[in-house]
């Protein structure tokens, strides 16, 4: 039988963060993941620079063999309306594939790292527990994203996501990609006519990724072909008809889940953690993880959930719901209504720039994630 101190389930970015967090903590940390990596994810690859500063990456080590599109600025509208293009001057985000990046992550965790295994079964045991019949571990980490079957035992049902997606990526051909007018550093975004979600179409290098996401599960394939049928006539781009994938996960703070329990814990999709207003997810994925790993090694060994309760608190406070007076005042607004001054505020710049670019999809005002006594007083159990 196989032992480690941790076991992390699923080598996704917030299980390899997780992993990376407790390189140095003196435990034997293992990740076993279903999957051999490089493998792919259904995502827009779409992450903001304070993924690469939780995680010590200098961007510019990362990019040679890679594919690492710099964005300076964002193209929106609503769906058939006029573009606003606001521009910063300065990288404000980046474009990664996911098979690149994942890979790239888990590589370096530092943990054992177990490809093509799968979890199946969860047994408790004296002091921890014993996956798959032959894994014995003290502490489970859950990081097997919105399927996750760590969140499944711990109670959590993967019925009606918060956000349902299709997309689909490809390399354009040499004499699409030189005549193509999308701009990789300018992402372009198309909100939907009831706002109740939004296209992309990005392009990364000469990789384009084109998809849709929205918090509304009716009718989500014909809305797809409709923004697909839109992008061809008003920007001539062409998807491949085959290809197009569909995906699903939860948004932070819109159901209650369970992240923990006694020798347990969950991390990223799993807890169902992306950004409510952007639909982000691989930033909060790392840095759950990371705070998981913080809040591991401050439980020096005890891993009751009362001790593991650090991790609700941090978690709480980095992520936590800031007061949103639009979002609040959207809720008493009738649904035609909302529409309407949707596409009249994505008409205007400044709204486009301090609103829906800086505060929602940037959280320009969020400093990079540090375990100092400003981001939370640790509960007294860890100061014992
Ligand atoms: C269409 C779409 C577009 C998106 N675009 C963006 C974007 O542009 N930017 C952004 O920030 N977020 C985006 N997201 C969200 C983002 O992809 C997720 O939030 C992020 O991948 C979460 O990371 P994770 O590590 O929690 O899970 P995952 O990345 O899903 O990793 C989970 C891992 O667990 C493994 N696993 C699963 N089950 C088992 C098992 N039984 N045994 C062992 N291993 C298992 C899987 O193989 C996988 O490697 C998008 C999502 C979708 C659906």
């Amino acid at each position: 039988m196989d032992s480690c101190d941790v076991l992390i389930v699923g080598g996704g970015p917030a299980g390899s963060s997780c992993a990376w967090g407790l390189r140095e903590s003196g435990l034997d940390t293992l990740v076993i993941d279903r999957c051999t990596f490089p493998r792919n994810k259904l995502c827009g690859g779409w992450i903001t620079p304070l993924v690469f500063e939780a995680l010590e990456i200098d961007p510019e080590s990362y990019a040679p063999g890679r594919v690492l599109q710099r964005i300076t600025g964002f193209r929106l509208s609503s769906i058939e309306e006029r573009q606003v293009d606001i521009r910063y001057g300065r990288t404000i985000s980046y474009g990664i594939l996911r098979c690149e990046f994942d890979e790239y992550l888990l590589r370096r965790c530092g943990a054992r790292i177990q490809e093509g295994v799968r979890f199946n079964s969860i047994q408790r045991s004296r002091d921890g527990w014993i996956v798959n019949g032959e894994i014995k571990t003290r502490l489970v980490v859950g990081a097997g994203g919105h399927f996750c079957p760590v969140s499944h035992f711990l109670g959590n049902k993967v019925s009606s996501p918060s956000v349902v997606a299709r997309e689909i990526e490809f390399e354009m051909g040499d004499a699409e990609a030189a005549s193509s007018s999308v701009a990789g550093e300018l992402p372009e975004l198309y909100f939907c006519r009831d706002m109740r979600g939004y296209g992309w179409c990005f392009r990364k290098q000469d990789v384009l990724t084109v998809g849709i996401g929205r918090i509304d599960n009716h009718g989500l394939s014909q809305h797809c072909d409709e923004f697909l049928r839109f992008l061809k006539q008003s920007r001539n781009v062409e998807v491949p008809g085959k290809g197009i994938l569909g995906h699903a996960y939860r948004l932070f703070g819109h159901s209650q889940r369970a992240i923990l329990d006694n020798s347990i814990l969950l991390v990223g999709d799993a807890a169902g953690l992306a950004y409510p207003e952007s639909g982000e997810g691989i930033r909060p994925a790392i840095e759950s993880g990371l705070i998981a790993a913080h809040s591991i090694v401050s439980a020096e060994g005890d891993y009751s959930s009362a001790r593991l309760e650090l991790y609700r608190e941090l978690l709480n406070t980095r992520l936590g719901h800031k007061r949103n007076a639009l979002g609040t005042l959207a809720q008493f607004i009738p649904q035609s209504v909302r529409e309407i001054c949707g596409r009249f505020l994505l008409r205007n710049r400044w709204f486009c720039r301090n609103v829906v670019l800086d505060r929602w999809f940037l959280r320009a005002d969020e400093r990079p994630l540090v375990f100092a006594s400003e981001m939370v007083s640790p509960p007294a159990a860890t100061t014992a």
